[in-house]
């Protein structure tokens, strides 16, 4: 079947957003991921908690690629930098309601950048008595990453650059962009 073309860049609060990942390649980049949860979670009922907002629809198509026995859950986390921390603290807005004990918990994360969400939630997990945890995720920027380990499972690899659409916001728009688009940050040539 013919792939529609990628489509035309895109204004958002002022700013140029060009496409980046188009919606086919994000379904197969989705539907790898899926086969290798799919082959290493078969028969182990993981619990699959999606981070809110950013990451509802790639857990929304990744669990309907996976035909196996499965939980979800949701948690939605802010960071805030205090100003006077440099670390920044990350805080739930909203905790996940499954008992963790002994569950292989797979994280769905929208996009890991410098990785202190994820480690933070492998940590907060992993207290809480969860078997294992890994994390899958849409979008990983390699370059950006310091924190803890890189995600098990990853879409797509990015350079470290401001993303939306897909799931991804910038100023609360944007999200329901059907492909991933890369903000135009590239200033015109003088003269
Ligand atoms: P980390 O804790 O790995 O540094 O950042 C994770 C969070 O930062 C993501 O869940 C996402 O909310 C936000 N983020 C990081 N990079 C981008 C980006 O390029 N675009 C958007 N829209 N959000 C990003």
């Amino acid at each position: 079947m013919d792939e529609p073309a990628i489509g035309a860049p895109v204004m958002i609060d002022g700013l140029r957003f060009v496409p980046m990942i188009g919606s086919g390649e994000i379904s197969r980049g989705i539907a790898a991921v899926a086969g290798a949860l799919v082959e290493r979670y078969r028969d182990r009922n993981p619990l699959m908690i999606c981070v809110l907002n950013g990451a509802a629809i790639f857990h929304a198509d990744l669990i309907r690629l996976m035909p196996i026995a499965l939980e979800v859950d949701y948690v939605r986390v802010s960071s805030y930098d205090g100003g006077l921390s440099s670390s920044g603290t990350i805080i739930f807005t909203a905790s996940a309601s499954t008992q963790l004990t002994g569950r292989n918990v797979i994280v769905v994360e929208d996009i890991v950048d410098t990785g202190r969400t994820v480690d933070w939630l492998r940590g907060y997990f992993m207290e809480r008595g969860a078997a294992s945890v890994e994390v899958a995720s849409l979008l990983y920027k390699r370059e950006a990453h310091m924190m803890g380990n890189p995600p098990e499972y990853a879409a797509f690899e990015i350079p470290n650059r401001f993303v939306v659409g897909f799931g991804l916001d910038y100023r609360q728009q944007g999200r329901n962009l059907p492909a991933v688009y890369l903000l135009d940050d590239i200033l015109p040539a003088e003269g």
